[in-house]
């Protein structure tokens, strides 16, 4: 089989990812970042009825007709009505009542006049200058109209979302069941931090570098733990996730070494969809499909599975999801420090891109075996094959990862 691109291997594992179509109706409050299945409406104007403002006297505004300061007029001041009360008696020409912020406006009334501004003495207020029709006045609807899109199908649900279906009154919303993902280390070295480390062994990073971003996006991955180095007992266990996940997710075992069972799990359970991609470090994954769940195979250097994570498996979350806010955005930058290697194939090496400024600047580590440097990190710089070592002040391509 022939090395395909990264945008070849993108291609292929989307052509087997079928957006979710299942819809499930979840609380408000559990329903932030999730993908609304409908398109939802204001089932009644909001507010729902006209409202005062502030904190004042309500009352009809021709009653002020003429009203100075040296000629003020006085209201009868005959009730009082709080937020959440409801004034039902009509207020008659020539007389007030208190309103406070929020209070619904009785009938009879036309306008507010702030407390402030009017004095209050013997069951009636002065009220020294002319109000109009309609002066501090909230309408019935001015907020969102009856029958008006509050959100569409389709959109991630944010706090702003909630908050605006809160105040129509939705109680639960219908969204796209959660992108089911499991995710599984391979390799006989690796132990699980919180264990002493025995010779020869190192810590599992893979699984909490991956599942911790793919938490970072919203996701709430099966964090499976270790798989042998048995293709055999892999495959089994992976195919029994075959009916639970949309997307297996695995890294290590798909180079040529005599532990890379990935080949032999593929065979037994899947189809290979592709093995090897045009890409430093990373190349050897493998994506395959195993009845209805598709797998990416990742290779197991720490960078290398957290390059092909953010480059093949990105959009594929995203299409899955419903969710273009997971695929990754890409700009022109300038190397602060040289990179001194050759690139003979298209490369891609960890930096920090300043959004500010353009410059972009690289970890002393970059060998697909280290981890260290990717704290600081937040891009990849794209090296395009047959480039020679770059020099600081290079323009390059930046790959952003937030
Ligand atoms: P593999 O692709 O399985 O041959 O692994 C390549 C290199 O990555 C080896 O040095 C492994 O020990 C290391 N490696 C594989 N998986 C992990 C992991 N989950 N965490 C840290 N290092 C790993
Ligand atoms: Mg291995």
């Amino acid at each position: 089989m022939q090395d395909i691109s990264v945008e070849q291997a993108v291609d292929m594992l989307l052509g087997r990812t079928k957006e979710i179509e299942d819809v499930e109706r979840v609380p408000l409050d559990h329903a932030l970042g999730r993908v609304l299945a409908e398109d939802m409406r204001a089932p009644f104007p909001n507010p729902p009825f006209d409202r005062s403002p502030l904190d004042g006297y309500t009352f009809a505004a021709e009653a002020t007709k003429g009203a100075t300061e040296r000629d003020p007029v006085r209201l009868a001041v005959v009730g009082e009505e709080c937020a959440g009360a409801f004034y039902a008696k009509r207020v008659v020409l020539g007389t007030a009542v208190r309103i406070m912020t929020g209070g619904a406006i009785p009938a009879g009334c036309d306008c507010v006049v702030r407390q402030e501004d009017v004095l209050f003495e013997a069951g009636g207020i002065t009220v020294p200058y002319e109000l109009h029709h309609h002066e501090n006045y909230c309408f019935a609807g001015e907020d969102v109209a009856e029958g008006a899109l509050l959100a569409r199908q389709g959109e991630e649900l944010s706090a702003a979302h909630i908050g605006v279906l809160a105040s129509l009154g939705f109680a639960e919303l219908p969204v796209y069941r959660r992108l089911r993902v499991a995710i599984a280390s391979t390799g006989d070295e690796l132990m699980l931090p919180g264990t002493p480390l025995a010779p020869g062994k190192i810590y599992n990073s893979n699984l909490y570098l991956l599942s911790s971003r793919l938490r970072e996006m919203g996701f709430d991955p099966m964090v499976l733990g270790i798989l042998p180095d048995d293709a055999e007992r892999a495959a089994a266990l992976i195919a029994r996730y075959r009916e639970k996940a949309d997307l297996f997710l695995t890294t290590g075992g798909v180079s040529v070494g005599k532990k890379d069972i990935m080949h032999g799990v593929v065979k037994t359970i899947g189809e290979r969809l592709f093995w090897r991609v045009c890409m430093k470090p990373g190349a050897p994954a493998i994506g395959y499909t195993s009845g209805t769940m598709l797998g990416i195979a990742l290779s197991g250097n720490p960078f290398a599975s957290y390059a092909t994570f953010e480059l093949l498996v990105r959009p594929v979350l995203a299409k899955f999801a419903r969710r273009a806010s997971v695929l990754v955005h890409h700009a022109r930058g300038v190397l602060a420090d040289a990179f001194p290697k050759k690139s003979l194939g298209r490369r891609f090496i960890r930096a920090h891109f300043d959004a500010g400024t353009g410059r972009v600047t690289l970890p002393e580590q970059h060998a697909s075996g280290t981890l260290s440097g990717l704290a600081r990190c937040n891009a990849f710089v794209e090296i395009p094959a047959g480039t020679s070592a770059l020099k600081a002040g290079a323009e390059v391509d930046v790959v952003l990862l937030k």
